[in-house]
């Protein structure tokens, strides 16, 4: 059987190994050690601070809900 296809591939938790910064607000500070968000976009990697990683991933969250929620409505028709 086929495979089926991720989607949600290019993000995973990273622990930065030296302090970064926060791609959506450079003022967000992630200190060495603590955990990020990486996500991989055109060979490019962005880093997120865990408050950032929230609204990333409530953003995603809708949109997929928002993908199924079409769905159901296309199952209807
Ligand atoms: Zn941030």
């Amino acid at each position: 059987m086929a495979s089926v296809r991720k989607v949600v591939k290019n993000c995973a938790w990273e622990f930065a190994k030296r302090q970064r910064r926060c791609a959506r607000d450079k003022s967000h500070i992630i200190a060495a050690g603590e955990k990020c968000l990486v996500v991989k976009e055109n060979m490019v990697k962005k880093n997120y601070c865990l408050q950032c990683a929230k609204l990333i991933i409530s953003c995603a969250k809708k949109d997929i809900e928002e993908l199924s929620v079409q769905l159901r409505e296309i199952n209807k028709e």
